[in-house]
């Protein structure tokens, strides 16, 4: 029976899965012992940080993911940042592989006049605010506004937008953070626009998504129906649509053919709209779009312009990768071939391999195909070195899978009397301090 030790870097979806398809390919001769580190003292990457807290069903994938971690031969190393307290030349001297899950998240930047004025905020600041990163518990979200532009025509802008637009009693039941969940108590924005700089039979967003909108009870959605005309009849003459585009295409005429209930509240989906420009004295007032058209295929644009007033913009339009030193890095993601990083002991997965695309399910089948390479080219078994003896000699603070469900069973159990899943924890102090 031969034993290899496999370090996991990143207790996200992708790792996880990582996690599972080297355990399903155990054998009679074949054993893993997983090492999952973490930076953060709580696993489940976007489950718990990234996906919005009003899509609950979303997030029951958890309990794939503490099966997996409940399982013989793994262990969680959470409050351990890779870079400073192991390097990764250091795990690939100890372990036979090691697989990073690091993910992508650093938001894109529009590289737009204006960008930087305070109430110009990425996504990827945002909605870990709201969902009680400890890393973006202070991040400055201006709400005294009436309007907010959302620039993407994917699903986080939609997130983001939801988050904005719902009445906020509508998320008292979920595990949104409390400090998010006050402020969006207190917000005065009644309008949110989304902004996609193509057609929407280009839009990144995906069918269920746009089906939950005009079932919203206290936000009436617009889309502006001669668009939705315009871009039906523009990707017929291109031949017979392709079901997923029929899917989006059908359930945004839906939106524009809703009955609009007169709600205070609010969302507006722009199509063919390129920000142009963040304008503001000291703060967010206005952003600038160009209008464009689709001429032959091929978005362009027009000379026109239009303005939205707004005291907030969120631009979720994509993610890169945090580069980890030592690692090559190519368009945001880290180089690599099928998921193998040339010349290192190391393997990618999810976003931090493909880039930031696909569902929380893409990185099952994605981990799978890895971790099957990783399987094909081990070698003969290291002789075992403990981490956990490293990491205590250094005097770095690990959290346990076992310290891991007291702060799960304990946030869990915070949120039951208010009806909620749970009361997320958001100080790192505060989680460690759970025994
Ligand atoms: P995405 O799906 O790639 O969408 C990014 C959007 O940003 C696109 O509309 C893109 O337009 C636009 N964009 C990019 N650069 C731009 C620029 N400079 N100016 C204006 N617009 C720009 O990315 P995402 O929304 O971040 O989502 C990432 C992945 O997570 C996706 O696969 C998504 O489906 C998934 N996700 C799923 C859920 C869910 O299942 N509920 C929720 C959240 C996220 P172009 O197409 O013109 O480039």
């Amino acid at each position: 029976m031969s034993t290899y030790r496999i370090a996991i870097v990143g207790a996200g979806p992708a790792g996880y899965f990582a996690a599972q398809a080297l355990q399903n390919s155990q054998t009679d001769n074949l054993n893993f012992a997983i090492d999952m580190i973490e930076r953060l003292p709580t696993p489940w990457g976007l489950v718990r940080s990234g996906v919005a807290p009003d899509h609950p069903k979303i997030k029951t994938v958890a309990k794939v993911f503490e099966k997996i971690a409940t399982t013989e031969g793994f262990r969680l190393f959470a409050n351990v940042e890779l870079g400073k307290d192991v390097t990764i030349d250091e795990l690939e001297e100890m372990y036979d592989a090691v697989v990073i899950a690091t993910g992508t998240s650093k938001g894109k930047k529009l590289g737009i006049p204006g960008e930087d004025l305070p109430g110009s905020l990425s996504a990827a600041d945002f909605v870990p605010w709201y969902n009680a990163h400890p890393d973006h518990a202070n991040v400055e979200v201006p709400l005294d506004c009436e309007a907010a532009v959302v620039i993407g025509a994917g699903n986080v802008a939609m997130d983001v937008a939801r988050m904005l637009a719902l009445e906020p009693k509508e998320l008292d039941t979920t595990d949104t953070a409390e400090h998010a969940l006050e402020k969006l108590h207190k917000s005065s924005i009644r309008k949110v626009h989304i902004c996609g700089r193509r057609g929407p039979e280009h839009a990144a967003f995906t069918s269920p998504e746009l089906r939950e909108l005009p079932k919203l009870e206290h936000t009436d959605v617009h889309i502006d129906q001669h668009q939705i005309a315009e871009a039906i009849k523009r990707a017929e003459a291109e031949g017979e649509l392709p079901k997923d585009l029929k899917s989006n295409l059908d359930a945004m005429q839906v939106i524009a053919e809703s009955e609009k209930k007169g709600h205070e509240r609010s969302m507006y989906f722009h199509f063919l709209a390129t920000p142009l420009e963040i304008r503001g004295k000291d703060k967010v007032e206005e952003v600038v779009l160009a209008i464009n058209q689709v001429q032959d295929g091929k978005v362009i644009p027009t000379n026109e312009t239009f303005t939205i007033k707004c005291g907030l913009v969120v631009s979720a339009i994509g993610y890169e990768a945090v580069e980890i030193p030592g690692l090559p890095y190519e368009k945001g993601k880290i180089q690599n071939i099928d998921g193998k990083i040339s010349g290192r002991g190391s393997y990618v997965v999810g976003w931090a391999k493909r880039g930031p695309s696909g569902v929380i399910g893409t990185n099952k089948s994605d981990s799978t195909e890895v971790m099957k390479l990783l399987v094909e080219n081990l070698g003969t078994p290291k002789p075992p070195t403990d981490l956990e003896k490293k990491l205590a000699e250094r005097g770095s603070i690990v959290v346990t899978q076992n310290q891991w469900e007291k702060i799960n069973a304990h946030e869990v159990s915070k949120g039951e009397p208010q009806g909620k899943p749970r009361i997320k924890l958001v100080q790192r102090q505060e989680m460690l301090g759970i025994k």
